[in-house]
């Protein structure tokens, strides 16, 4: 009982569309954010999270400490934790905090908003993307001439478009980041840095830290509304959609699998979306897998049923595979594909995948792109207001001008290569380097140009495991959540559930969190009045 009202809620706030007759039910559970709200950038931009909660934040050391010893406390009881890299001395499992910021990070109310309303249409986007052949093989040919890891995951789209797809239906976790770009004071805009497609992670972990937030904003005394710091549990929203899955493939008996590392720091935010799946139906296992174990210990039967150690799956959902380092040997390889070939629905499937790489995103900025995929004016407009500029850097005159550009202003671009997972964008100096040296070389092709996005500076405190604790300039980006599940021809499935932030400091170009660049955060939404 408990869990059939809480999935309405769920589904009522995701997508209200689909559930008129439960709007007003929803409405007093999750407050409808206000569309009249008239957005006055330059306001904002003067704005910080210091003059939000002004003399209250700048408190002596002493309280400081006391309000971050209580944070830290907070942060481990609630599991907002990661996995330490030391082990204990018989090998057990040490654990640390996750980073987070002390106090949320100030969010424009309108920018939040645009974010949030394009996200049904980036859903629908990637999952149109991914079905449509030619494509995704004009965008990636030049890149498969040289990168290797995009030539493994091609071969195994390959085979099963060869082969006829098993099961036509994908899911789809997204996580959709933002920037705020400030270059042009009067004109503060929402920006896309990328949309992830496998392995998105801190729906759960970024959900728990709104408690933390109000929590520290509560021993200060500060007052707000909760409206402004959101508690909107994203990893609800990516359970219901695993689960909805689940019901689709129809076997009551069948698991749900997490393909996961064998060492994951991150395994926090993970076992939270395993414990929120069993909270919704206590009656559908999960088990957790590495590539290895899957190439050991899974089978197809005939009718290409995924056999996990004898138990059928009904749902694969990839919280590993998107680095060429999680590949070491054919076996990795082969367990991808032999999950790739199965009746199980995929998270993402392969196509999914390939339709979240950095090629397929520069494409779409292109001219043309997206109205071939979505035909309402008003979806092409939302999309394309959060684009920056993005170039092919192939070997050609076309390449050659981008290759200029580049060279030119390094400060004003990003240099990414198809990886995922944070460390390997190229920023400044790297940049003409790189170019300099790839001038003839068709490894270029396997990278893009993007526009640099400058976001505002704001003060923060960074609470990071190991290192002290200093008010700094920090820049955040924004992480929308969405669900998708549906066929070449069918849609079944389309919502946005919730959102995250991760803060870094002013100046740092790369901004992960498990790689050790940033902190999770949330947003504190504020409007004219509060300036
Ligand atoms: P990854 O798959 O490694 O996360 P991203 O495209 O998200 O790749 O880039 C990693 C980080 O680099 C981002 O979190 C952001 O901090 C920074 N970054 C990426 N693109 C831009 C951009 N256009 N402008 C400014 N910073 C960017
Ligand atoms: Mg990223």
């Amino acid at each position: 009982m408990t869990h059939c009202a809480c999935v309405y809620v769920i589904a009522v706030r995701f997508h209200p569309q689909r559930f008129p007759s439960l709007l007003s039910a929803a409405a007093k559970t999750f407050p409808v954010i206000s569309s009249n709200f008239k957005h006055q950038d330059n306001q904002w931009n003067k704005t910080n999270m210091v003059d939000c909660l002004g003399s209250e934040f700048l408190v002596d050391e002493k309280r400081l400490n006391e309000v971050l010893d209580k944070a830290k406390a907070f942060a481990f009881t609630k599991g907002i934790c990661m996995q330490s890299e030391q082990r204990g001395q018989d090998g057990t499992m040490l654990t640390q905090h996750y980073p987070f910021t002390l106090f949320p990070s100030v969010v424009p109310r309108t920018c939040f908003q645009e974010a949030v309303d394009c996200m049904l249409d980036f859903n629908t986007l990637i999952h149109k993307v991914a079905h449509d052949h030619n494509f995704l093989e004009n965008a990636l040919k030049n890149v498969l001439e040289v990168d290797e890891f995009t030539q493994g995951l091609w071969k195994i789209y390959t085979q099963v478009r060869e082969e006829g797809y098993t099961q036509p239906l994908s899911l789809g976790l997204f996580r959709n980041d933002f920037m705020i770009d400030v270059q042009d004071p009067d004109h503060v805009q929402i920006k896309q840095v990328e949309i992830n497609t496998i392995a998105a992670g801190a729906a759960s972990l970024g959900s728990l830290l709104v408690h933390l937030h109000r929590f520290t904003l509560d021993i200060l005394g500060k007052h707000y509304n909760k409206e402004v710091v959101q508690d909107i549990d994203a990893s609800l929203g990516a359970a219901w959609g695993i689960l909805k899955a689940w019901e689709l493939y129809g076997r009551k008996q069948a698991a749900i699998l997490f393909v996961v590392r064998e060492t994951e720091s991150n395994i926090f935010d993970q076992r939270h979306l395993e414990f929120k799946v069993f909270s919704l139906n206590p009656g559908v296992r999960v088990l957790r897998r590495t590539y290895l174990d899957i190439y050991n210990g899974a089978s197809l039967t005939e009718d290409k049923r995924l056999l996990v150690d004898g138990d059928e799956v009904a749902v694969v959902y990839l919280r590993a595979g998107y680095a060429p380092a999680e590949f070491p040997t054919h076996k990795e390889w082969g367990a991808r594909l032999k999950l790739e070939r199965s009746l199980a629905i995929k998270c993402p499937s392969i196509q999914y995948h390939l339709a979240g790489t950095k090629k397929i995103q520069q494409e779409l900025t292109l001219p043309g792109s997206v109205e071939q995929f979505m035909k309402d004016p008003a979806a092409v407009k939302r999309i394309r207001a959060t684009f920056v500029k993005q170039f092919r850097l192939d070997l050609g005159p076309e390449g050659d001008q981008a290759v200029e550009l580049g060279k030119t202003h390094p400060d004003m671009y990003v240099l990414k290569p198809q990886r995922e997972g944070g460390g390997h964008n190229l920023y400044g100096d790297d940049i003409r380097e790189f170019l300099e040296t790839h001038k003839d070389s068709k490894e270029r092709n396997a990278y893009i140009l993007m526009e640099r996005i400058f976001p505002k500076a704001q003060k923060n405190y960074l609470v990071t495991p190991g290192r002290p604790l200093l008010l700094s300039e920090v820049t955040s980006e924004l992480g929308i959540f969405g669900v998708y599940i549906g066929s070449a021809t069918e849609e079944k499935m389309n919502m946005q559930c919730g959102h995250m932030v991760k803060t870094k400091l002013f100046g740092k170009d790369e901004g992960g969190i498990s790689t050790g660049h940033a902190c999770l955060d949330t947003p504190f939404l504020i409007n004219e009045d509060q300036t």
